[in-house]
């Protein structure tokens, strides 16, 4: 195994795990953290969630399980190239959209409206909260009982106000400062992973075109040199041809310009990664245009597109249903969540209820979730 460079997470300088652990025998401690997250429920459901298509859309389109395993690919390939710590950068990449409601962000976005009086509904926060709280699974602790730099790197975004309850882990965003640079990578191959695989999956599902894609910079040049050297390409193998060489540019352009930041700033350990201003894992100016370029190309063509958007108004209506039936009337949640709803209740007051709502609404995949809405709306 090749020398982690000075600024990498280190399992000996590590903030370490909230409960104490004995050493695993066989694997380090983040490979430990990946692998509880691998044995997770929260994990296996990601294949019944949304990236972009319903699942029962097509058998060909990203799921948010297999979206994730292609964050951890780039991940690991980047970290790899900057000699970060790869097992850290895999476990964050894999956890990251745990706390993904069902119907990607249309799911979420209605969730956080209802969850509007009591404390609202983030998904990043909500990650975090599956691996803290709500896998139940270990006798000695609640939730995965993950190292500080992993949780960290879960925690990609949190408002100010919820920050401020995260005492050490959300001080970043109140102070300023950054995450260790394996998180600030996996954050970087989310946005590799999902920019391109929305073009492949927005391609094969015929709601864009290669011509309109042209517009793009990105993809344009991409596909010139893949045309020119082949021209007489069928359609699919253009369009990954094109696409391979569109990650494997974005994937070289972070690695030099983040190893120039380095150069640049010179930390010498973690510590001095979190306190700078500035992340240090990017893409070039010139890069970091063409990404948005392709990304508001997305937002235009393909995720305000008729027929995605007939999806996102379905899942509203769906996650708003459920949320005021199971709001209204305790027993139609199953016996566990109705307990905990009602201690919950006790405690806080109908916002302890609500989240354990949202809690139970966000862990559903998208196929449980129409089937529960078609029972409680018979009832
Ligand atoms: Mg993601």
């Amino acid at each position: 195994m090749q020398a982690l460079a000075p600024y990498a997470a280190k399992e000996e300088t590590s903030r370490g795990r909230v409960y104490t652990e004995s050493a695993p025998n066989y694997r380090g401690q983040y490979q430990r953290d990946r692998d509880r997250i691998i044995h997770s429920a929260a994990f296996r459901r990601l294949e019944y969630k949304t990236q972009v298509f319903v699942n029962h859309e097509g058998d060909m389109f990203r799921t948010r399980l297999t979206h994730s395993i292609e964050v951890a690919q780039i991940g690991r390939t980047i970290a790899r190239a900057l000699n970060l710590n790869e097992d850290l950068t895999e476990a964050i990449c894999l956890a990251h959209d745990l706390g993904h409601t069902p119907f990607g962000h249309a799911g979420q976005d209605r969730l956080n409206m209802c969850m509007k009086d009591y404390g609202g509904f983030e998904h990043n926060l909500q990650s975090l909260r599956v691996v803290e709280v709500l896998e139940e699974k270990y006798a000695e602790f609640p939730g995965l009982n993950l190292m500080y730099e992993t949780r960290e790197g879960i925690l990609k975004h949190c408002s100010r106000s919820k920050a401020a309850e995260l005492g050490e882990l959300g001080r970043r965003f109140l102070e300023g400062g950054q995450s260790g640079l394996e998180a600030q990578v996996a954050n970087m191959a989310d946005e590799i992973a999902y920019n391109n695989h929305d073009v492949d999956d927005g391609l094969r599902a015929g709601l864009i075109s290669m011509e309109q894609l042209t517009a793009c910079r990105l993809f344009d040049t991409q596909h010139r040199s893949v045309v020119d050297k082949w021209p007489e390409l069928t359609e699919k193998t253009m369009t990954h041809e094109t696409i391979r060489r569109m990650i494997n540019y974005l994937v070289s352009d972070l690695v030099n310009t983040s190893r120039k930041n380095i150069d640049i700033h010179k930390p010498e350990k973690i510590e001095m990664v979190r306190s700078l201003n500035v992340p240090l894992i990017s893409f070039s100016d010139e890069v970091h245009e063409l990404q948005v370029e392709l990304k508001r190309f997305l937002s235009v063509n393909l995720y305000q597109h008729g027929r995605v958007k007939q999806m996102t108004d379905q899942a509203k209506e769906i996650i708003q249903t459920l949320f005021d039936s199971y709001m209204n009337d305790a027993s139609l949640l199953p016996p566990d969540t109705r307990l905990r709803s009602a201690r919950d209740h006790e405690n806080s007051g109908t916002s302890g209820r609500a989240r354990v709502v949202a809690d139970y609404i966000a862990g559903m995949t998208d196929r449980f979730a129409i089937a529960e809405y078609e029972r409680v709306k018979k009832i």
